[in-house]
Order: C-alpha cells, then structure tokens, then sequence
C-alpha cells in the first residue's frame, strides 16, 4: 500500500503538554481519510505539523513517501490546505481573489476559470466576497487551495457552519476531486457528513489514535459511526 501521509511516532510537545503523542497515521493514495475527535484532541496540531506550520518535537513524516526535510518541502508544494478559516480580501470579487493566488502559483485566468468551475462558483466570480455566504467562501477556498494542482487536500472542519444544501455540494465537491485522484484528508467531527464521504477514520483523543479503521472495516462491524466513536472516546468527558 502506498501511503500520501504517513506519520511514526508523531509528538509535539508545548511545554510539558503533549498535543500529538506518538502519532501513527497512515493515509493511502486515492482515499478521503477521515481524522475525528472532541475539540482539542490535536487534530489541528497534527495538520499543521504535517504541513510544516510547527515544528514537531519527534517522530516520523512521509509524505509520499518522503522523509528528508528538503524532499518533504517538494512534497508540502504538492499539498493543498485550509486550515482554519481561508483569508479574502472581501473588497475583491472571487474572480480577483483567485487570480491572486494564482499568480502566487506562477499561473493565469484559464487556471482561475478552470477552479472556479470545478467548485461551481463561475456564475458569481465577478462578485464581492463580502456577499459571500460561508459556503461560498469555503469553496472559493477550496478553489484556490487546487490552483496548486495538489496530489493532497488537507482540510480543517470544511463543512463546519455550513446549510445543508452547501454540506452536501462539498460533499459532491470532494468526491469528484478524489475520482481526479487527489487524497483527502479531513479533520471533522460532523461524523454523520464523514461517514458518507471518508474511505479511512482515525479516532483522536489527547493527542493520541485510538483506533485507526477503514469504512469497509466500519460496515462489516455493523456500527454506525457515532456509535463507534461514543464507544471508544465518548466515556471520556474531560477532553
Ligand atoms: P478543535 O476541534 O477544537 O479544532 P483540535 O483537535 O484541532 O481541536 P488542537 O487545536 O490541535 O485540537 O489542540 C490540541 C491541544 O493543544 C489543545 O489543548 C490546545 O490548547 C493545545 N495547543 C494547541 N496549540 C498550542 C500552542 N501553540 N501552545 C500550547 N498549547 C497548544
């Protein structure tokens, strides 16, 4: 199996308070990985180190299969992200945003159409993103995270806030990105949303995996997702 991101005793460690202790991830190509758990479990902490926003404090990060600092870096420019809320100049229409970011990338107005469609905003790019909902704007952030041409999507709680209807369009959204072969992986714990999309699920709790499965493995255990989770993290009310 090959794996987009793999991490071996991943740790960070803020002063004596281990935010990843030991993590051990394993996300394969092609697949929407799903990491889950309670507010302030690490999840974020664990994103940022992968992208390289933090410094880890020991471990392991492959990122296709790289693990040399100055490779892993390559491998970061293959990788689009949200993490967090994406910032926009809300003066600007969606249209200048994304070509922004686009020159940022060394590319033009085909690649900003080109996003812009696949995220179905080309109907509303001359607008201001100041009218912008927050779906809109996640998926403008979701535009611009591929004017990179990413092999990876790392994405912090993309459906947080979001209306039904804009749920179910990222949904439709991150599928069709993973039909083109782009790796998922999300932080959420909207685990109904989750378990429609993800292929592959760690659980997360005080900075450790708990249980690391796939969905095939979910099905055939008869649970739910929520289920599942309560069971293994939800007796632990002080996380
Ligand atoms: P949420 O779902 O709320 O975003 P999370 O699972 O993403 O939570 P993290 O943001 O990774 O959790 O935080 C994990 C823990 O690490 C929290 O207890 C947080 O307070 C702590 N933490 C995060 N960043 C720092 C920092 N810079 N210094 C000290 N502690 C930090």
């Amino acid at each position: 199996m090959e794996y987009a991101i793999e991490t071996m005793g991943l740790t960070k460690d803020y002063k004596g308070f281990l935010a990843n202790d030991h993590v051990d991830i394993k996300v394969p190509k092609g697949s929407i990985f799903g990491l889950i758990g309670r507010n302030g479990a690490g999840k974020t902490t664990f994103m940022k180190l992968v992208l390289g926003f933090n410094n880890k404090t020991s471990g392991t990060i492959a990122i296709n299969g790289h693990t040399k600092e100055s490779e892993l870096w390559k491998e970061r420019g293959h990788i689009g992200s949200i993490i967090e809320v994406p910032a926009f100049y809300d003066e600007m229409s969606a249209y200048a945003n994304a070509l922004y970011y686009a020159k940022l990338h060394g590319k033009g107005r085909k690649d900003v159409e080109r996003v812009l469609k696949k995220v179905g905003l080309d109907g509303v790019k001359r607008r201001r993103v100041k009218a912008f909902s927050l779906g809109m704007r996640q998926k403008l952030g979701i535009a611009c995270s591929l004017l990179g041409e990413p092999d990876i999507l790392m994405l912090d709680e993309p459906t947080n806030g979001l209306d039904p209807v804009a749920i179910a369009e990222i949904r439709k959204l991150l599928e069709d990105l993973k039909r083109d072969g782009v790796t998922i992986f999300i932080s959420s714990h909207i685990l109904s949303e989750m378990e429609k999309i993800a292929t592959d699920y760690a659980f997360m709790l005080e900075g450790r995996v708990v249980r690391s499965f796939t969905a095939q493995e979910l099905k055939d255990s008869g649970k739910d997702l929520e289920t599942y989770f309560l069971e293994v993290v939800g007796g632990d009310a002080n996380v």
